[in-house]
């Protein structure tokens, strides 16, 4: 799963719509799963091993819960921070807090998958 945002005002916009538990297309009720998801935000990218999402049972469509828009706006300050261009992301355990202040959970040029 990819989330793209050109712009980190795209990202605004999409963090601050509210997703609810019913799908905006079908209306068929969200399920909380778990999947590896890519998202870039305007030139950096962030592989998360895990992150939560909404997917609906119905359609399929799949979109950011706001724990996880919290987790990947934290990661994308953290990474402007320290000037990186890619980090790799990964849970410590289920809605534990994320690990991203630990600078070994930085893979640079990871290009190996
Ligand atoms: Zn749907």
């Amino acid at each position: 799963m990819e989330f793209i945002f050109k712009t980190y005002a795209d990202f605004t916009d999409e963090y601050n719509r509210y997703n609810m538990d019913k799908c905006n297309k079908c209306k068929g009720t969200r399920e909380v799963v778990e999947d590896k998801v890519i998202v870039i935000v305007e030139n950096k990218k962030m592989n998360f091993e895990k992150l939560l999402l909404f997917q609906c049972t119905n359609c399929g469509e799949k979109c950011l819960p706001m724990h996880s828009k919290d987790m990947i706006d934290g990661c994308y300050k953290t990474m402007i921070e320290q000037n990186q261009i890619e980090g790799i992301f990964s849970w410590k355990g289920y809605r534990k807090k994320f690990n991203y202040c630990q600078a070994q959970e930085f893979l640079y040029d990871y290009r190996d998958y």
